[in-house]
């Protein structure tokens, strides 16, 4: 004998039904079935809707009737289109019994927890009376029972208590006396002992399965539903998440406890003594495994077995100095609670005794404070405690595991990966059992903390970047093909899943939660919405993923404005304009330490030599302990290739041309020319070797004549470079002269930093610095004589975006 239960979507729709029908019939060749129903998908909630718009004598409900009536006739036309004249009578008798149900709730103006059972009840009986139908017409040996001639509760209404001796006796009585192959009863529904109808809860059709295969000690019981098994957290909110094979009773027990809806939380409860396995399926994929609860948790020794969460929770806190050392307040307050039927579902308590914290369904928080203002009120006018503290929109998030008690910092791990994305914990609870690990946190991060504890605890393996980036010009396109051609070289060797979650240009943006197609993403700004910096931000926050980067890849004031905006939402950002960096000391140093306040990685290697580790060597060696003395470098890739390709034989003007022309120089030449590019970078590299330095302290010995720098506009300034070309030529004349090359030099020393055009002599690290390279001389404690050097190609499209892309792995790695 086998007990079967098929949920509402198992039931949901005549193909569901027919796969429901084929399961039975493999089943019943061999076994005795039976099988337990749900009402069909949806009904349960829109009785109560028409229920609950009948009580506000809204005529709405006779709508809700409507549909509830077509659903069923629908099935009943579909399932057994000929000769169903009588099962459609009998529909049509049952439905007219819950329209007068309805039309009397309308009347009176009142809907008794009582009478939403009876409203409730009509789900399951209809349901289950059309699949039996549905089974004889294909002239399968079934007949209906109904189960509530054999299931007998207390008058609890909407979740009645078993009266198991009465229930199980009836059960062995009806059985023992059948002799057809299956037997179809409906779920959830039941009776007190005085007749009336009763329910077993929300869900409770799972809870009725295990009754009836606990009464029989049946070998398994079997859940039928729309998922393939009980899996490592919601699938629906998880993609990552997968069937777990096999579970213990209590880890399920927990699970379902904590919000795992695949099993009604008391459908444990009979099976368990009994030894009797539950066996979850999947009735729309009848092949796949499923999962298996039993006495025994598999082999496998990890600590956590799946993740769930409550949602609509709220946060009471009974505070105060008056509680300290003197025992019966949580006596008190959880007797209140108990007489107000609330249920207590989290709660701690500090060893200062100084409070009491706990968690209950959001439904139950206005009724519960003003319950135990109530029953304090005496300490609280003495001010010995304060009136209760309530926090709503929150969740609690659980991570469940009979290993956990066996296995060291767990929860040092789960607070740890909530904490490195932003999620803020209100509360903490472990259980004595060491089974389970609960946090409460808001509403909003529920689905991030659900992922990111997922991936670290069931993907350790892969961790997924979520990458926004703004400006897509040459660097960004760059950047944007790099990783489309690298995506499964990381995950695959890496283990990191790069994906692009945001793009915008100047004027449009494009987003997808899921990662953007990147083999035709600048076709998809066509159909894009319009760009707004603040906008992008607000999207970014909205989406809440874990490990998300803002990758700036503009030169754009506003933008950079924004960087404290993203970290201070523990959102990294990874940049190579150097605005931000080269603006204020003050708010330089705000970003590096909102970055440390929140966790959230700054990293803008490409600001100093595109993509040459610069900036990383320098950090490194400071963070060993070395001490920099000086710091030499030429650090423009334009410069040096202006400088380059300058001579007695060119002219200085159409070699700055030529230098802009191969995107060498910013598009305002000037900004290179002027050397300020250059005062920017080696004012980064002071303060990155901790100086407190301001662009003002750098001293910049321009090589320009008065004419080019006071030239207003860009062609203004390159009319000065064509009539002062002679004193481009002096300067080149009086290099060669000592046979030196003209290189635009940056230097730091003793807290010192200049910039110039120097002349350069043979045999120098600079002389044959060639093109738009960059080279950097660390001179420090350990490189005194020697310097370390870091030198190669300083600038181009390609260089800065792997020097971006470098920055972006940094994060992972973290
Ligand atoms: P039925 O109608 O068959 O009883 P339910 O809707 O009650 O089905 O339960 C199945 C649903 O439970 C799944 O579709 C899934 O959305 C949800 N669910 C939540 N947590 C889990 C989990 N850990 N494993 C599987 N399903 C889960
Ligand atoms: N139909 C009921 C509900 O939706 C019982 C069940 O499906 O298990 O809650
Ligand atoms: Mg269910």
């Amino acid at each position: 004998m086998k007990v079967l239960k098929f949920g509402g979507t198992s039931v949901g729709s005549t193909k569901n039904i027919n796969k429901v029908i084929s399961i039975l019939g493999a089943y019943s060749i061999t076994d005795q079935i039976i099988c337990v129903v749900s009402a069909v998908g949806g009904i349960t909630d829109r009785l109560l809707k028409a229920g609950t718009l009948a009580n506000q004598k809204d005529k709405g409900y006779v709508a809700e009737f409507e549909a509830i009536k077509k659903t069923h006739f629908n099935l009943v036309a579909e399932l057994i289109p000929k000769q169903n004249k009588s099962v459609l009578n009998h529909v049509e008798n049952t439905l007219l019994e819950l329209k007068s149900l309805l039309d009397g709730i309308y009347l009176i103006n009142e809907l008794s927890p009582k009478t939403s059972d009876k409203l409730v009840s009509f789900g399951e009986l209809l349901s289950s009376y059309i699949i039996t139908e549905t089974l004889k017409n294909q002239k399968a040996n079934a007949e209906l029972k109904n189960s509530q001639e054999l299931i007998v509760t207390n008058s609890n209404f909407t979740k009645a208590e078993v009266d198991y001796s009465l229930t199980n006796k009836n059960i062995k009585a009806y059985f023992k006396s059948i002799d057809h192959k299956i037997t179809v009863l409906p779920g959830f529904v039941s009776k007190s002992k005085i007749g009336e109808i009763t329910t077993l809860g929300r869900g409770g059709s799972d809870f009725t399965a295990a009754i009836i295969a606990a009464a029989l000690k049946v070998e398994q019981l079997e859940i039928w539903t729309d998922v393939s098994g009980m899996f490592t957290a919601n699938p629906k909110l998880v993609k990552q998440a997968f069937p777990i094979e096999k579970i213990s009773y209590q880890e399920a027990m927990e699970l379902s406890h904590f919000g795992a809806k695949v099993l009604y939380p008391p459908t444990v409860q009979p099976v368990f003594d009994l030894n009797i396995p539950i066996h979850i399926k999947n009735t729309l994929k009848p092949d796949d495994a499923g999962t298996i609860i039993s006495k025994n948790s598999t082999n496998n020794k990890a600590p956590i077995k799946g993740i769930t969460h409550i949602s609509n929770i709220a946060l009471l806190t009974l505070e105060g100095s008056g509680m300290v050392g003197i025992p019966g307040f949580s006596k008190r307050l959880f007797e209140t609670l108990a007489q107000e039927k609330i249920n207590v579902i989290l709660i701690t308590q500090a060893s200062s005794e100084h409070s009491i914290c706990f968690g209950i369904e959001t439904k139950d928080a206005e009724l519960a404070k003003n319950t135990l203002d109530a029953t304090f009120e005496n300490e609280i006018s003495l001010h010995k405690i304060n009136p209760i503290i309530l926090e709503d929109n929150l969740s609690i998030i659980a991570v469940i595991g009979d290993n956990i008690k066996n296995h060291q910092g767990v929860s040092g791990k789960m607070f740890s990966a909530l904490g490195k994305n932003n999620i803020n914990i209100r509360a903490i609870a472990q259980g004595a059992s060491e089974r389970n690990i609960s946090a409460v946190i808001a509403d909003k991060d529920v689905k991030k903390a659900l992922n990111t504890l997922h991936e670290r605890f069931f993907e350790v393996k892969t961790k997924q970047l979520n990458l926004f980036i703004t400006g897509v010009g040459n660097v960004g396109e760059k950047l944007i093909d790099q990783i489309e051609q690298q995506h499964n070289f990381l995950k695959k060797n890496l283990k990191i899943d790069v994906r692009i979650v945001g793009l915008a240009n100047s004027k449009k943006m494009i987003f997808n939660a899921e990662g953007i197609n990147l083999s035709n993403w600048a076709s998809q700004f066509h159909y894009a919405d319009k760009s707004s910096l603040k906008g992008f931000l607000n999207k970014v926050i909205a989406l809440n993923l874990r490990n998300s980067i803002f990758v700036d890849v503009t030169a754009n004031e506003a933008v950079a404005e924004l960087y404290a905006d993203y970290l201070k939402n523990s959102i990294a950002v990874v940049a190579c304009s150097k605005i931000a960096c080269s603006s204020t000391y003050e708010n330089y140093k705000n970003l590096q330490d909102l970055s440390l306040k929140y966790n959230a990685p700054f990293l803008y290697e490409t600001n100093v030599g595109a993509g040459l580790p610069i900036i990383n060597t320098l950090n490194n060696l400071v963070a060993s302990g070395d001490k920099v003395t000086s710091i030499q470098a030429v650090l423009s890739g334009s410069l040096n290739f202006v400088f380059n390709n300058f001579s007695d034989h060119t002219n200085f003007h159409d070699t700055v041309k030529r230098a802009q022309f191969e995107g060498y120089t910013e598009p305002d030449p000037r900004i290179d020319l002027s050397g300020i590019d250059v005062a920017r970078k080696i004012l980064i590299l002071a303060r990155e070797n901790g100086g407190i330095m301001e662009i003002e302290d750098i001293q910049n010995d321009s090589f320009l004549t008065p004419a080019n720098l006071e030239s207003k506009s860009v062609d203004e300034f390159y009319k000065t470079l064509k009539a002062d070309e002679a004193h481009f030529q002096k300067l080149y004349a009086s290099a060669k002269a000592k046979n030196c090359q003209l290189k635009y030099v940056a230097e730091f020393k003793k807290g010192k930093a200049k910039v110039g055009l120097r002349e350069i002599p043979e045999g120098h690290p600079f002389y044959n610095l060639e093109g738009k390279d960059n080279i950097v001389m660390f001179y420090t404690q350990r490189y005194p004589e020697q310097p370390l050097i870091v030198k190669g190609a300083g600038a181009g499209a390609d260089v800065t975006a792997s020097g971006l892309f470098a920055d972006i792995i940094q994060i992972a790695n973290k």
